[in-house]
């Protein structure tokens, strides 16, 4: 159980770049960040409209002359100073991501940046040896999965209590852009266009959460070809999908099925996973984070309650509140950021043994993201046919 103690030398210094006052995500980042007292926020460039960005941060508690421009501003003024920052956090739209993360990595700076984590497996891969070659990491955001219950699906996955796994059957939808981008906010207009967005809008926006929480879960199954199958149902946005479904054979034999829509009019159901197997199936929401349904085939359906004793060690260990009081987002998100501050840590201390054994969402989680994006994108623009994963 997790109690706020501590658990690395000292706090790191953070900074942060986007997240600001009209950004969706900023908040979750720092209320994952600043929960165990492993970061403090000393500086950031949180908004394009850098005006707007200094008085977001001041009112947020960052010092006026270490609220920035711009990230390059950021970099070079802090490299400056002894107290200067050590780990960005980059909360901007996925079209900057590969600049921002390359160009603090080549300061020294350790990154955790928002997913999908580039346009290219190709810029995953220069930025990973990039990380390698200057020692630092590079953590991504899959807020998500800091859930205790998701570990509880592995550990009982990996125990064997489900038997083999059969079928993988996951969904992430709302209803948000059933309507057409007449008077579109800014973060519709990024998502909705290439250039801003990359090479997909619903897929790596909302998908990416769906694949990466199924590697956690499923860690020894691979893709071994998948078909994807996407539509802009509101016409101005393609050639980019608001709406995608994918199919997947596992190396298993196992059989995926993920569905994926910004136009599911009313649906407020968020995420939804199923993992079965011969013996038994788990289902998890993340509208319903506390609870996992565990249904054994022929015995009466249960409900598992997050902090309870009968839990595996791997998800208790991951609790913060404790049976009966309801855990969120936020508390995922601190999860989450611990974690990568963790590995931080343990590469500031050169741990490699640590490192090895430790749980966190780096740059291979983000590369593999891209990756299944990269090939949906190429089973969608072949006419939804069957491709092989590369
Ligand atoms: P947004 O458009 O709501 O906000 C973007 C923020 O970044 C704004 O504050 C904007 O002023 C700022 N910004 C833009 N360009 C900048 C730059 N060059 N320098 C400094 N600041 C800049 O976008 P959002 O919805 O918050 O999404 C941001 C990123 O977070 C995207 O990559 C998105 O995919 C991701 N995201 C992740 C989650 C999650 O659960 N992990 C949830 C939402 C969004």
């Amino acid at each position: 159980m997790i109690n706020g103690e501590r658990s690395i030398e000292r706090p790191l210094r953070w900074g942060m770049v986007g997240g600001g006052r009209t950004g969706q995500v900023g908040y979750k980042h720092r209320t994952g960040a600043q929960r165990d007292g492993t970061y403090r926020l000393i500086c950031g460039a949180f908004d394009l409209d850098a005006e707007r960005g200094r008085d977001f941060g001041t009112k947020i508690g960052v010092a006026a002359d270490r609220c920035y421009g711009d990230y390059k501003e950021l970099i070079a003024k802090e490299a400056g100073r002894e107290d200067g920052v050590e780990v960005v956090s980059i909360a901007t739209p996925n079209f900057t991501h590969y600049e921002i993360t390359k160009a603090c990595l080549e300061a020294g700076l350790h990154v955790i940046c928002e997913k999908p984590l580039f346009f290219t497996v190709a810029e995953c891969d220069e930025v990973a040896r990039l990380a390698k070659e200057k020692g630092l990491i590079v953590g991504v955001t899959y807020g998500f999965t800091g859930h205790p219950l998701v570990h509880q699906m592995a550990a009982m996955v990996k125990k064997g209590m489900l038997g083999d796994i059969r079928i993988v059957d996951m969904q992430y939808t709302h209803g948000f852009n059933a309507g057409d981008d007449v008077g579109a906010g800014e973060a519709l207009k990024w998502r909705t266009n290439p250039k801003t967005a990359g090479p997909t809008f619903v897929l790596g926006d909302i998908g990416t959460h769906l694949y990466y929480l199924s590697e956690v879960v499923l860690p020894q199954m691979k893709i071994e070809k998948l078909l994807c199958d996407r539509k802009a149902f509101i016409p101005t946005r393609a050639p980019l999908e608001d709406h995608a479904t994918v199919l997947m054979h596992y190396d298993n034999g196992a059989r995926g099925r993920l569905w994926v829509s910004s136009v599911n009019a009313g649906n407020m159901g968020s995420q939804r996973y199923r993992f079965v197997g011969s013996k038994a199936s788990v289902e998890w929401s993340d509208s319903h984070p506390d609870q996992l349904i565990y249904e054994v085939q022929g015995e009466p359906n249960r409900t598992l309650h997050h902090g309870m004793p009968y839990l595996e060690e791997e998800s208790l260990a991951y609790d913060r509140m404790g049976a009966l009081h309801t855990e969120g987002l936020g508390d995922s998100w601190a999860n989450i950021y611990l974690w990568i501050a963790k590995a931080i840590d343990a590469k500031r201390r050169g741990d490699e043994a640590f490192l090895k054994g430790h749980h966190y969402p780096g740059i291979e989680a983000g590369t593999e993201g891209v990756r299944w994006l990269e090939n949906c994108v190429r089973s969608a623009d072949a006419g939804s046919a069957w491709v092989e994963f590369e």
